[in-house]
């Protein structure tokens, strides 16, 4: 890639996904991959899903795009089946980075305060205010001056508690970090994080983009905790690949958001809001069912087979979104690199933690071969001399 037209902005492994169809995706070497990524957790239905398919094609021949001027009938019914007849509002948008800075301008704008408190190992987006929310040196080195008025503290960490104090417009978190390392929020800390939030009169913020829609066996992961966020944010597996965000609200805040506040020409558009009805209308409680049903088959795995190999230092997350962090010795790169020989697609996160997120609808069957391919590649590393390296 040494004359390339694209900025390098990403490291690329050196084939291209043509084609998907289910679980598996096929490159142009004519390799089919089963598939542990969904994108980055975006196709938790897969790839050519009757429904999704038939949604978005059917918006194709009516109209692809309108502006935000009008009534938009689509709009308010993903909307209602997002709120699920919860006293909320919500403000679409074309990603997680958007979805969050609107979670943020309505923070501030609605308390009249400035100040945000995140955590260390957060992801949240690359836009200004996202990125200057996120906990991660490495995402914001050269870019500053960030956006003023964010602090951090470290995730499940009790001491953390004594920072929410009244100046605080909002506390944003991920109950499951995703890019950070696949990090469970511990349930008691995350009540009591909730519960200084109230106390204080500082809103709760959400970032669901990556563990909602289903991703941890629950619509939000957030619900599996108990917990009423103030603000939530979806975005990744929201329109299974058409891109989408949304900025959900308790209906007090609508005050803060009149019209001029905020906005976006593309975002509410027909065709990710095809998509996003026909994934919301298929992540039915039944359905959820079957997620959390694969995904304890999935852990009662791990458990056995995965977290007591040699390379392995723990085994974490949720549901199906997953981390396996190996050894420093053992580069996930070269993991993730070995099992593309073996037709296996997955990802990377935090340090050196290999991440599983395979699309919800994958069958037992097809989840417990590629976990059983992720061992026997962990074991042949693991075993092969230092001077192979
Ligand atoms: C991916 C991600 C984002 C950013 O979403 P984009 O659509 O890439 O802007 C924000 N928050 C979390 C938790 C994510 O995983």
């Amino acid at each position: 890639m040494n004359e390339s037209v694209l900025f390098p902005t990403y490291q690329r492994f050196p084939f291209a996904i043509e084609s998907g169809q289910g679980v598996h995706l096929t490159d142009n070497h004519g390799q089919t991959y089963l598939d542990f990524t969904a994108g980055i957790g975006v196709c938790n239905f897969g790839y050519q899903d009757a429904a999704i398919q038939a949604a978005v094609s059917d918006q194709l021949t009516k109209i692809w795009h309108t502006s935000n001027l009008y009534e938009n009938q689509l709009q308010t019914a993903v909307a209602t089946l997002l709120v699920q007849g919860e006293d909320r509002c919500v403000f679409f948008a074309n990603s997680g980075t958007e979805a969050n800075e609107a979670a943020l301008k309505l923070a501030r704008k609605y308390t009249g305060k400035r100040d945000i408190l995140a955590f260390n190992h957060s992801f949240h987006g690359r836009t200004y205010g996202a990125m200057s929310m996120t906990g991660n040196p490495h995402i914001q080195a050269g870019y500053a001056p960030l956006v003023p008025g964010m602090h951090f503290a470290d995730y499940n960490d009790p001491a953390a508690i004594a920072q929410i104090t009244p100046d605080l417009a909002a506390v944003i978190l991920e109950v499951v970090q995703g890019e950070g390392g696949v990090f469970a929020g511990d349930p008691d800390w995350l009540q009591a994080v909730q519960q200084a939030c109230h106390d204080n009169g500082v809103l709760l913020m959400i970032d669901e983009v990556q563990s909602g829609i289903g991703r941890t066996g629950y619509r939000l992961a957030f619900e599996g905790y108990g917990l009423d966020p103030d603000i939530y944010t979806v975005a990744k597996g929201l329109a299974n690949g058409i891109p989408v965000g949304a900025m959900v609200g308790k209906k007090a805040l609508a005050s803060a958001f009149g019209p001029g506040s905020h906005g976006s020409t593309f975002a509410g558009n027909p065709l990710a809001m095809a998509a996003a009805k026909a994934v919301l209308q298929q992540l039915t409680p039944d359905f959820l069912a079957t997620v959390q049903a694969k995904a304890a088959n999935v852990w009662t795995t791990l458990q056995a087979e995965t977290a007591p190999l040699p390379v392995v230092t723990q085994v974490t997350g949720k549901g199906l979104m997953i981390g396996i962090h190996l050894q420093a010795s053992l580069p996930v790169l070269k993991v993730i690199t070995a099992l593309h020989a073996e037709k296996l697609l997955t990802l990377s996160a935090g340090d050196n933690t290999l991440r599983l997120l395979p699309p919800l609808v994958m069958t037992d069957a097809d989840l417990q071969a590629g976990l059983a391919t992720i061992k026997q590649v962990l074991v042949q590393l693991s075993t092969e001399v230092p001077a192979h390296e």
